[in-house]
């Protein structure tokens, strides 16, 4: 049978023009934006794949849902039924809503971590790091050495290599852990899955050391989704059940609401521990809101209710990734050098394969996004030399990639929008010998790509 389309299980009932810009009007843009694409407007841009966070497009029920915001201050009806959503579909007992994923991990962190604390982790997520060190804690990398990897066609690169989360154990003590941090899907390492068998083993290795596992839980329907396609004995298992089990084998997560959840904002900690959840509950007061809203307007608790249902929805993850598959396997087949395995929310275009002429101090990531931008008013990441920074000696870390992220925001674009992608990535690629590198003229000193400025050399 010849293959079937991955076609959206939806259609468009309201549409959000978008401006065409010339290519004069794109390189006066850039050139004012100093060829960082996080300084672009919006306006400015005509196919917006710098995240997925946020930036999904919400469906008639969510909408619907909105109108229907109990918008008491406290116990209103919308938290009742995300606290429903949540212990019907993630199966834990116990809910604290927050404004984002951040929110949620700046309650974790601060109850269970305590100074001189080491949190082993499959890969660091930049705002899940940062407020596990903020509390005092160290992060350490427990993801196999395949993750690290561009050309691993490994299916499960969001893995724990159990070696080393056991070397560490001894290392530090099992007193020394408060939890193991553990991220499904990893989105720093391109939208990996962890494979069921392995979280399991994380599970009883951690058990029996007395030390609890929290799940970033944020992309956790994507990863469901990879372990139906690849791990054996799930093929025939639900998504909604793939995700029940991966959470039973974790004490609580963290969770983005704006990754998964098709919201535009929001968030959640949710966990089985009474007395953890006591502190939370304290807690969000403090830095959210009270315990029934922790900083979302009703209508926002309602959207993040519905959207679990439907992000969980077999044809809604078939759509969702089969476009991000389709963007990637036409570039491939192009011949466009590209990070394999495909991920779940992006493909990333290598750099380095792109511009081997350009020093990596000439920026050959944020050249492409640049050039990118300027082709066709597609909006990219560097993620590249800019974002990793410099270290305590102020040197520039140099990683190993050069990667430009194409993010695909959830049922926003049509498959019409993927085919400019890829013709515009192509177009690039075939001038790629043309291009020059670019020269840092401006850099802030904390997380530079955000607001670092460019020229043209
Ligand atoms: C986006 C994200 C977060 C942080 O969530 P925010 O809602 O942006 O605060 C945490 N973990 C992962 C894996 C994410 O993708």
């Amino acid at each position: 049978m010849p293959k079937r389309s991955w076609a959206e299980p939806f259609k468009i009932k309201m549409v959000e023009p978008l401006r065409m810009t010339t290519r004069a009007e794109r390189e006066k843009a850039l050139i004012e934006a100093g060829f960082n694409t996080f300084l672009l407007r919006s306006d400015d841009v005509y196919i917006d794949l710098l995240t997925d966070s946020g930036t999904s497009a919400m469906s008639d029920s969510q909408w619907a849902g909105m109108m229907l915001g109990d918008e008491a201050y406290a116990g209103s009806r919308n938290f009742f039924n995300l606290e429903a959503a949540v212990q019907k579909y993630y199966g834990y007992k116990h809910l604290v809503p927050t404004h984002q994923g951040r929110g949620a991990e700046h309650l974790l962190s601060t109850i269970l971590i305590k100074p001189g604390d080491v949190v082993p982790g499959n890969m660091y997520f930049t705002t899940t790091r940062a407020h596990q060190e903020r509390a005092g804690g160290t992060f350490v990398d427990i993801i196999i050495d395949e993750a690290h990897d561009p050309s691993s066609l490994h299916p499960f690169k969001g893995n724990v290599d159990l070696g080393k989360l056991e070397a560490i154990i001894a290392k530090a003590g099992a007193k020394k852990i408060p939890y193991v941090s553990i991220a499904a899907t990893v989105n720093m390492a391109g939208g990996q899955p962890i494979s069921m068998a392995n979280l399991r083993a994380v599970r009883e290795l951690t058990k029996r050391h007395g030390i609890r596992l929290f799940l970033d839980a944020t992309r956790a329907m994507e990863n469901a989704w990879f372990i139906k396609q690849r791990e054996t004995g799930y093929a025939d298992k639900t998504l909604a059940e793939i995700l029940l089990e991966t959470c039973s084998y974790s004490d609580g997560c963290t969770m983005s609401g704006k990754k998964d959840l098709l919201v535009n904002i929001g968030g959640f900690l949710a966990l089985n521990d009474w007395d953890i959840f006591e502190e939370a509950r304290n807690l969000v007061v403090l830095f959210e809101g009270l315990h029934t809203y922790g900083g979302l307007a009703g209508r926002d608790l309602e959207a993040m209710a519905r959207g679990i249902v439907e992000a969980v929805q077999e044809d809604h993850m078939r759509a969702r990734i089969g476009q991000v598959e389709y963007v990637g396997d036409h570039l491939k087949a192009l011949g466009i050098p590209i990070v394999l395995p495909i991920g779940g929310h992006a493909v990333f275009l290598d750099a380095k394969q792109f511009f081997p002429q350009l020093d990596q101090l000439q920026f050959p990531a944020q050249t492409l996004a640049a050039e990118l931008y300027l082709d066709s008013g597609i909006r990219s990441m560097e993620r590249g030399i800019v974002s990793a920074g410099r270290d305590k000696n102020g040197e520039h870390h140099r990683p190993k990639l050069e990667l430009v992220r194409l993010t695909f925001p959830r049922r926003v674009y049509t498959q019409a929008h993927c085919d400019v992608t890829i013709e515009s990535v192509q177009a690039v690629w075939e001038n790629r010998k043309t291009v020059r590198g670019l020269e840092m003229i401006y850099e802030p000193k904390h997380l530079r790509f955000f607001q670092a400025r460019f020229k043209r050399l």
